[in-house]
């Protein structure tokens, strides 16, 4: 790396050593280090991509089965995704751009086909082949998979782009969001949400929390980073969110028992009856609920564990 993201200051200080907490798939530890002049957070060095790839599991998306644990869960998040809905509505009906909505990193297509419900015309995209289709096929919405690199869109004919969770992930978010300019048509809106390295949860748990999800975030912003990121690529900041009943609750329970954690349990492959696998989901849930008045209240003082922002290209 041969500078900070945000400033491109060569100084930093180490903060801790972590290793792949969440779904165990290595051993190796990497370092967490902030930019001495910003106080951005990042992995230094970063894993290069061949390396990198091998720590994301194969089925890292919501893929929705048949049975009525699979019905149930797929209820349960539609139902928290509530707040990403609401804020992007928000966003679309305010702007006068017109076309249609692309999510970036789409997964199984769940958020895109709520929106479509709603009457948006959306488009998805996703480097995995198999979740493109899942978005095709179950929730009946154009998805491709592809890389924003190379879209399959015209400049300037999107009214909208969401990245939830993207650019945390990225070796250069500056490449995915000059991207995104080009694409969207004046008065456009990019959605953007991210981990908050600023957060209680953060400051709380450090190394444990959940959102650093080391190694997968080459980068651990604060909204203000965020903000300074997207405005450095020509975006206005329009407004910010603290909260969202899909992330901040079951954050913090999956930083207190990350071998809990639905997902991570499905990733690693645990062998678990029935009677069982309903047990830890119905504990873990509860931690979820528990979970529901902190992350409610640091998110009234806007230090919520996530931040999706808004913000308009001119
Ligand atoms: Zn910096």
């Amino acid at each position: 790396m041969s500078g900070c993201l945000i400033c491109g200051s060569t100084r930093y200080a180490t903060l801790f050593q972590a290793s792949d907490r969440l779904y165990r798939t290595t051993t190796r530890e990497f370092s967490v280090v902030r930019c001495v002049e910003c106080g951005l957070l990042r992995l230094d060095p970063q894993p290069p991509p061949d390396e990198l790839r091998r720590y994301y599991p194969d089925s890292y998306w919501f893929a929705p089965g048949v049975d009525a644990a699979s019905r149930l869960e797929e209820a349960y998040r539609r139902i928290v995704l509530r707040d990403h809905v609401s804020f992007v509505e928000r966003a679309l009906r305010s702007s006068r751009a017109a076309g249609p909505l692309l999510d970036v990193g789409c997964g199984g297509g769940l958020f895109l086909g709520l929106m479509r419900a709603r009457g948006f015309r959306v488009a998805g995209l996703d480097f995995s082949r198999e979740a493109a289709a899942i978005a095709w096929t179950r929730q009946q919405v154009p998805a491709v998979c592809a890389m924003l690199e190379n879209p399959p869109f015209r400049p300037q004919s999107l009214a909208g782009v969401t990245m939830f969770h993207v650019l945390e992930h990225l070796y250069d978010p500056r490449v995915y969001l000059a991207r995104v300019y080009d694409l969207l048509a004046p008065d456009g809106r990019i959605i953007v949400q991210v981990p908050n390295a600023a957060s209680w949860q953060s400051r709380l748990l450090g190394r444990s929390w959940n959102g650093m999800d080391v190694p997968r975030h080459l980068f651990d912003f604060r909204s203000r980073d965020l903000e300074k990121l997207l405005e450095s690529c020509g975006f206005e900041i329009v407004r910010r969110k603290f909260f969202s009943l899909r992330d901040n609750p079951a954050g913090l329970a999956s930083s207190l028992t990350p071998s809990l954690d639905p997902m991570a349990r499905r990733v690693r492959g645990i062998a678990e009856a029935p009677t069982m696998r309903l047990f830890k989901d119905l504990i873990y849930f509860a931690l979820v609920v528990g979970s529901l008045p902190f992350a409610i209240a640091e998110a009234a003082f806007r230090a919520g564990s996530t931040v999706m922002i808004e913000a308009r290209r001119p």
